[in-house]
């Protein structure tokens, strides 16, 4: 039976469990400016458990090499766990191996299809209906993440093609009412994020997936805020192309991962171009390997890979069901939590909206540095500032917020002191509407 009086437990883990998870996690007994750190900035970078950073010393001690070069045993070693560790965010998110591409992070992943889809455009290879000029459109939505906004921007000034946005409500739900009328037989492009990093809300991927499938519209889905943190089954979601990164879910930085459906894959042209991602080359032209190699020019990142293989096993052992019921009830603490305070307004309260266990909110006539840097001084990591995401923040009528986000290692006593430690800067602030 769950002991409901621990102030460590959200139901999903016993206090035993959750006092084994946080031992993995040296960081986490880390004493900041007196107090015991309480971390929460996950969704920034998540913190790593000794087993990722074990895989990777193990990896550099034993195996370490170039992979797919060369004909000796490290190599043959080093390219075996690089294609393992493939394999195995493969089977975390349910796609086929060949359709994993390593990137370095989920903004590289974002990039690489936008230049690949205008490389086609210019008429750099791929498939024709891959190419997009004038009088097509990309859509994206006004809760996007930078990384998920600028590279459209960018694509759509390079082939001058038009960017539109699905709005967002007060509540901050996306305006799904308008979406007929903004993803249309124009649309070639719609790109959103399943969570929003600020909002915390889990958009409705099916409803998207099918608009933009009735218009024969190509799908990309920012998953740094879902694969972390859910069961993620790409497959079963339908999109074309997904990217997320390492550091978010245990993982080592440097690592990211694009999926695309394969056919989709193999009909895009190259990004980078160089060593390992070749058939033939002669001095005027280079014939492409199929994917991923063809959008893994040169020396590869091995360790990171191998980083993220241990970062996802520890995940599923722990089991994302569970996770994520224990971050809903951390989020849904915290949201109560920080909306019952004088003076704060959490963003994006869309009642019934799956969420997970990250809230960003506004003091009132509080700048956001000055709320972090009040919290900072308990040993409490929050991240402030607009979190990549001016066109949400505009949206709101806030120039930056406070973000607290939760993950695996979080209990509810680092909520409530949150909690209190913003009810503290209220009065210290002397905000009281
Ligand atoms: N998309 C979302 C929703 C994010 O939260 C982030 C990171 O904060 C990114 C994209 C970019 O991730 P990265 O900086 O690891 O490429």
């Amino acid at each position: 039976m769950t002991d409901t009086t621990s102030p460590t437990l959200t139901g999903a883990f016993s206090d035993a469990e959750l006092r084994d998870i946080r031992a993995d996690f040296a960081i986490l007994g880390t004493v900041v400016n007196g107090a015991p750190l309480v971390y929460l900035d996950s969704g920034a970078t998540s913190q790593k458990p000794r087993q990722v950073l074990d895989a990777e010393r193990y990896f550099y001690e034993h195996d370490n090499a170039a992979v797919h070069r060369g004909a000796h045993t490290l190599a043959a070693l080093a390219t075996e766990s690089f294609e393992d560790a493939r394999a195995v965010v493969a089977r975390f998110v349910g796609a086929a191996d060949d359709e994993i591409v390593w990137t370095s992070n989920a903004t590289e992943g974002i990039n690489l299809v936008a230049y690949a889809i205008s490389n086609a455009s210019l008429g750099r290879g791929g498939d024709d209906a891959l190419r997009i000029g004038p009088g097509d459109e990309i859509v994206v939505t006004e809760m996007e993440h930078h990384a998920n906004l600028i590279p459209w921007q960018e694509l759509a000034a390079r082939t001058g093609a038009t960017l539109r946005f699905i709005p967002i409500l007060d509540d901050g739900s996306l305006d799904l009412d308008r979406l007929d009328s903004i993803v249309t037989e124009r649309t070639r492009v719609l790109a959103f994020t399943h969570v929003s990093n600020v909002l915390g809300i889990v958009n409705p991927v099916d409803v998207l997936v099918a608009r933009a499938r009735a218009v024969g519209a190509v799908t990309v889905l920012d998953a740094c805020q879902s694969a972390p943190h859910l069961t993620l089954d790409l497959k079963a979601l339908g999109v074309d192309f997904a990217v997320f990164s390492g550091h978010k879910m245990l993982g080592p930085t440097g690592i990211g991962v694009l999926y695309g459906r394969s056919e989709l894959l193999n009909a895009l042209p190259p990004f980078l171009t160089g060593g390992s991602m070749i058939t033939t080359v002669t001095m005027e032209s280079a014939q492409y390997l199929p994917a991923p190699q063809r959008f893994e020019a040169g020396t590869q990142r091995v360790s990171q890979t191998v980083g993220l293989a241990a970062a996802v096993r520890y995940l599923e052992t722990v089991g994302m069901h569970r996770i994520a019921e224990h971050e809903a009830a951390l989020g849904e603490r915290l949201v109560a939590g920080l909306a019952a305070l004088p003076g704060v307004t959490v963003l994006g309260q869309a009642a019934g909206l799956h969420r997970v266990g990250l809230a960003s909110f506004d003091l009132a006539g509080v700048h956001s540095h000055d709320v972090g840097q009040f919290l900072d001084d308990r040993g409490i990591a929050v991240r402030v500032g607009h979190h990549c995401a001016q066109p949400l923040h505009r949206r709101f009528g806030v120039t930056s917020t406070t973000r607290a986000s939760a993950y695996l290692y979080s209990t509810a006593d680092e909520i409530d002191q949150v909690v209190d430690g913003v009810r503290d800067a209220a009065t210290f602030f002397g905000v009281t509407r």
